[in-house]
């Protein structure tokens, strides 16, 4: 059995081993606050700040959140919101979003005394923002590195094994929850992982090929860590898994839509999609400036035009097997610059599958029987895609 990864190692660790943070608050004005959050053990804290948007990166030790359903949604002085979530197998994170620049005073964990729990305590003060870079390059240099292999992404040795590579990418996780709908309650992160699965036991059932996850539990995989895992694997097809939403003022739109890459979004919907998928990095903490851009020059890139090609063949087939059992929006078929979709070499997709905003989607989405049935439409769509692609590559053969 193959994983992600964040392997089923890192979900069958007891948790009852691990901390539990077990309630959390912020304290202060907008010159000078403090976030304080419980813990039923005292651990390592790892504090730093980050750009545009300004941010406070909280790491600490694998921990189990058992806070207040809203907590973080709104803040209080300097903190304006925050998240959190495991960011890889062991570590977890807050991210918090600040109102200003600001700077870490104190970022300490006090040992438990006197009937009090152990408390993580940081403290922040308003600075401006000439002194939040300087500190930020200090930072900077001192992190260097710290980041890499957080998602160590080890190719998988075919083994021989002729069978095509189909890499399933469940978005979002850990600190960054996507959507959330149901007075939170259900959250994006999940509904897709469940999907996924449903979908990885299909393709697996079929004897026909061999199935990765880019994450199997609740982890945060960076979006470039997404590409780059289908690329090491040499993978022959990525499906990316998310769950729509629209703000009320823009109606009730339902239905499943499939997303393929472009520079031009096909439309201001879809440009708008983008732009809330690919802020997945910001909200789980990650440093965009350390990300190295490469997609500009792959966009012209000869191996791309092929890939895109297959891309939308890939995107077509699902959109016709899956009208057959599956509700799709009204224009299935869009476009946009979605970062998790730029392998220069492996055709990929992104399928929205509903919009939890919408009362009747969330009800499919959630459903096992509708699972297993949308699951089973794209199963066909995989099957057909590399049916007409092997067929093709015999027709141009000796390129490969
Ligand atoms: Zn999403």
């Amino acid at each position: 059995m193959l994983c992600g990864p964040s392997s089923a190692l890192a979900q069958g660790r007891a948790t009852a081993a691990l901390p539990v943070a077990t309630d959390i608050r912020v304290a202060g004005d907008d010159q000078q606050t403090r976030l304080i959050m419980d813990l039923t053990a005292n651990i390592g804290v790892r504090a730093f700040t980050l750009a545009d948007p300004y941010r406070v990166v909280v790491d600490i030790p694998q921990t189990v959140f058992q806070l207040p359903p809203h907590a973080g949604e709104s803040g209080r002085g300097l903190v304006k919101a925050y998240r959190y979530g495991l960011v890889m197998a062991g570590g977890s994170r807050l991210v918090i979003d600040v109102s200003r620049p600001v700077r870490i005073e104190k970022a300490v964990v006090l040992q438990a005394r006197g009937g009090e729990p152990a408390r993580l305590v940081l403290d922040l003060s308003a600075t401006d923002r000439e002194a939040f870079l300087r500190h930020l390059a200090l930072d900077r240099t001192a992190l260097r590195g710290s980041n890499a292999g957080a998602t160590a992404s080890r190719p998988q040795d075919r083994q021989g094994d002729p069978r095509p590579l189909v890499v399933i990418d469940p978005g979002h996780g850990g600190p960054d929850t996507g959507t959330k709908v149901g007075g939170g309650d259900v959250m994006e992160k999940n509904v897709v992982l469940d999907f996924s699965l449903t979908l990885r036991d299909q393709l697996e059932k079929s004897g026909r090929y061999r199935v990765v996850m880019t994450r199997t539990d609740d982890s945060f995989i960076p979006l470039a860590e997404r590409v780059k895992f289908a690329r090491h694997r040499q993978a022959q097809l990525f499906i990316s898994v998310h769950a729509d939403a629209l703000p009320k003022s823009e109606g009730d739109t339902q239905g499943a839509t499939v997303y393929t890459l472009s520079e031009t979004a096909s439309d201001a919907e879809a440009a708008k999609l983008a732009e809330a998928e690919n802020r997945s990095d910001v909200i789980a903490g990650i440093d965009l400036t350390k990300e190295p851009d490469d997609v500009a020059d792959i966009l012209f890139d000869l191996a791309h035009r092929e890939t895109k090609t297959f891309s939308h063949a890939f995107a077509r087939l699902l959109v016709g097997e899956m009208k057959n059992a599956v509700r799709l929006h009204k224009k299935p078929l869009k476009s946009a610059g979605f970062v998790v979709l730029k392998a220069p070499d492996v055709p990929s997709v992104l399928i929205e599958l509903g919009y939890m905003t919408n009362r009747q989607d969330l009800r499919l989405l959630t459903s096992e029987t509708w699972r297993a049935r949308a699951a089973g439409t794209m199963v066909q769509a995989v099957d057909q895609f590399f049916r007409t692609r092997i067929a093709g590559a015999g027709a141009s053969a000796g390129r490969r």
